[in-house]
């Protein structure tokens, strides 16, 4: 079976399913995780869950189908979508379908809607335009879904980090720009305890992509999960790991919905344009 393509996502989520890992969506992990009673912490340390985060780039036509598979497991995940790609409007995809109808069908499946910001990049770094920004398009999003958690879109190539604009702050009073205000209880970056909570990214098509990645990576944590042996680089390993016990009780799993294809065409083109990334990332970060 090949790796990163829709069988094998399959495949992975049955693997932990077969383990008694809940999967669930970001919103649920924060809404169980701020609850600090008794019951709650007790039930949590027992409990294994798996957070599905899935960053959606680009192609959502392919966040569809895997939203589908999800759903007819029975877990819930989280969607982040970016601009770029909504300003595609109701240009039909290759799907047949606009981007509004994908991203209301996603929501039919029960699955969570959020925001992929890089407000920062599309404002060429000015953090007051790239604030009233923000604002604009998260109410654009909420038009699907009330919107209650988002995440920073890493931009590789951009000079600037999307999470800047929590450095910046309202002149007259001081205070700086908080999403919490605008009823956003959760961003993964900022607000998962990753001291309980591990994280793998599909960032680079692999599973240990983190060793060329800039931004998607959490420091202090990384290199010492690294140093327990929680290092996997296709899903064939990382569904053996799962199925040998090995991978840790709490887990959140980013993917990335366009890399997942059964189509041969669709995926070899993204086998070579992503090795030919990582060799050029490997260059920049060596
Ligand atoms: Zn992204």
């Amino acid at each position: 079976m090949k790796d990163f393509s829709l069988d094998i996502y399959r495949e992975l989520l049955e693997a932990l399913l077969a383990k008694g890992y809940k999967l669930i969506s970001y919103r649920d992990y924060v809404m169980t995780s701020c609850r600090n009673d008794e019951t709650s912490k007790s039930r949590k340390e027992e409990e294994k869950f798996v957070i599905l985060r899935h960053d959606v780039d680009a192609k959502p036509g392919n966040s569809l189908k895997t939203a589908q598979i999800e759903k007819s497991m029975g877990a819930r995940a989280t969607y982040y979508f970016r601009i770029p790609e909504v300003t595609k409007g109701g240009q039909k995809g290759p799907s047949g379908m606009s981007y509004p109808e994908i991203v209301r069908a996603i929501v039919k499946l029960g699955h969570e809607i959020g925001y992929h910001y890089e407000d920062m990049s599309l404002c060429g770094g000015d953090v007051e335009q790239a604030w009233g920004h923000f604002k604009t398009w998260l109410e654009y999003f909420r038009q699907y879904y009330a919107v209650e958690t988002i995440c920073m879109h890493g931009a590789p190539r951009s000079k600037w980090d999307s999470k800047d604009l929590w450095k910046g702050y309202d002149k007259e009073t001081g205070k700086n720009y908080d999403y919490k205000e605008l009823g956003v209880i959760g961003e993964p970056y900022l607000d998962t305890d990753f001291s309980d909570v591990f994280y793998l990214t599909d960032t680079g098509r692999c599973w240990d992509g983190y060793k060329v990645s800039v931004r998607d990576r959490i420091p202090g944590y990384q290199e010492e999960w690294s140093k327990k042996g929680l290092n996997w680089h296709t899903t064939h390993e990382l569904i053996k790991a799962i199925e040998e016990g090995k991978l840790p009780k709490h887990v959140m799993i980013t993917t990335h919905p366009q890399r997942w294809t059964n189509d041969s065409i669709a995926w070899w083109k993204e086998l070579v344009l992503q090795n030919l990334k990582n060799i050029i990332k490997g260059l920049i970060v060596g």
